[in-house]
């Protein structure tokens, strides 16, 4: 077994705080991986703090990891000793049902293993994320990294980027398609990112103000302070595709509205409580309104490899594993342009 330090909570109250684990010797197809940075995704803090009450404990979050391999098992193909690497949320799934064998293994049929908060395929084996220094994982959940992207700014797309990613290209996302995107996070602005890339308007709907400037940057079209409904309504009926990819309760029927004939408001954001839908809402315009969840292996290798081609990464504020539970308070307070990312050299 190989001793590996991380920070871990032990409690939705707790803080985090040092916690050193064992990670299983790698096999035939397992990549070591030493962690050189993982995002921090606000799944994350839903999780530490049990807001999807699905917690256990003790809890190494982190689901946007980058490393370098140090390690490959003597069947690994993909990979060898110096490689970049990434893992995002899943480290395995049965690989046998019909979701899996159709690259969807965030929906396997069977058992998804998650990076942390989660088990192996054994059903009792913990597993435990990106917040420590290095992890084992086969080689199949394993994505290669663009080598001409900086790592600390690909981490995030682990998660981030291929949650909006995926649901863009699932609906259509390209140009003359009209794309708003609902909260300008860690997923928002990959979002804004890569659906400006893929040649959409994009508009940004947000609570801030302050970020108008930075939404432009990030390749919007055009910024809506959502706040104020009266700030909505001229662009009502307009758009193909909403992402919203809000982390707290809100009112989604105003965002319905805006979606015109045939679009779709794609739900990526995770709240801890229920939305309610006016059924006028979504019923006019023949509205569709549906969900997302990150991205199966195919999708993430193909995100990444666009990521690469069209030079996106992350905006990232980089932090020292010590500055994790400011940077958790600082996320809620939307006080980070626009992913914190830890540095793992910090750790241990
Ligand atoms: P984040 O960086 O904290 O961004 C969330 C954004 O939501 C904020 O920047 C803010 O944008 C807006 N917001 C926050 N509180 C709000 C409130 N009370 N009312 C209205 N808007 C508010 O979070 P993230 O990491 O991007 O994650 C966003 C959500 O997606 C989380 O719930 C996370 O768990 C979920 N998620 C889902 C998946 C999936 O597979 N579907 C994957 C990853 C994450 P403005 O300042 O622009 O308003
Ligand atoms: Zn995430
Ligand atoms: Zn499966």
């Amino acid at each position: 077994m190989l001793k590996t330090p991380g920070y871990a909570t032990h409690g939705p109250e707790a803080a985090l705080e040092p916690f050193t684990f064992e990670r299983r010797e790698p096999g035939p197809t397992d990549v070591l991986i030493d962690i050189l940075y993982c995002g921090v995704c606000h799944s994350d803090i839903h999780q530490a703090r049990n807001e999807w009450e699905n917690s256990e404990y003790p809890m190494v979050p982190g689901h946007e990891i980058v490393g370098r391999v140090s390690q490959v098992g003597n069947q690994v193909t993909k990979f060898s000793v110096g490689d970049i690497a990434g893992v995002g949320c899943m480290v395995d799934s049965c690989r046998t049902c019909e979701n899996c064998t159709s690259g969807f293994e965030q929906c396997c049929d069977n058992h998804t293993s998650f990076t942390y908060n989660s088990t192996e395929q054994d059903e009792t084996t913990r597993t435990h994320g990106g917040y420590s220094t290095r992890i084992v994982v086969d080689e199949r959940f394993t994505l290669r990294i663009p080598a001409n992207l900086p790592p600390e700014g690909v981490a995030p797309l682990l998660c981030a980027g291929v949650t909006t990613y995926s649901p863009l290209r699932r609906w259509g996302a390209g140009p003359g398609k009209r794309v708003g995107v609902i909260g300008l996070g860690g997923l928002g602005h990959m979002a804004v990112k890569i659906a400006a890339a893929m040649g959409c308007e994009v508009t940004v709907f947000s609570t801030s103000p302050s970020k108008e400037k930075d939404a432009k940057a990030l390749g919007a079209h055009a910024f809506v302070v959502s706040t104020d409904a009266a700030n909505l309504e001229p662009h009502a009926n307009r758009f193909h595709i909403l992402i919203d990819a809000v982390s707290a309760a809100h009112d989604i029927n105003p965002y319905l509205e805006l979606l015109g004939r045939e679009g779709t408001l794609v739900l990526v954001g995770l709240p801890d409580q229920p939305l309610s839908v006016e059924p006028f809402s979504v019923i006019s315009n023949q509205r569709a309104l549906a969900g997302s969840s990150i991205g199966g292996i195919p999708v993430t290798q193909e995100m990444l490899d666009f990521c690469g081609e069209h030079g996106i990464v992350s905006d990232v504020e980089v932090i020292p594993i010590q500055s994790i539970n400011e940077a958790y308070e600082r996320t809620i307070r939307g006080d980070v342009r626009y992913r914190f990312v830890i540095d793992a050299s910090t750790i241990g």
